[in-house]
């Protein structure tokens, strides 16, 4: 895990090893579904002028991307998994 967000951080390669050689080439959309967000939500108290917090969930959508990166020095992939929630509605 720690070696993981290393060699994220320097864009390693895991077959020739050099560094910041990973780059992004391709992103596509692989799904779309339907979630429930988790959504903190500060309510001003106007008594006491103290927030409280709200939990709640909304209905929102779950694009899960393909990721590809390439190598630069040997043309290695690697192909990651990457989620974006979006809610369908703004509050406010
Ligand atoms: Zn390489």
């Amino acid at each position: 895990m720690v070696l993981d967000m290393v060699n994220r951080i320097f864009r390693k390669c895991s077959e020739c090893n050099r560094l910041f050689a990973m780059k992004k080439t391709d992103k596509k959309l692989v799904r779309t579904e339907d979630v429930e967000i988790l959504e903190t939500l500060t309510q001003p108290n106007l008594r006491g002028g103290i927030e409280t917090m709200v939990e709640r969930f909304v209905s929102g959508k779950r694009n899960t991307y393909e990721i590809t990166y390439s190598c630069r020095f040997c043309g290695a992939k690697y192909i990651k998994n990457a989620f974006k929630d979006m809610k369908k509605y703004k509050q406010n």
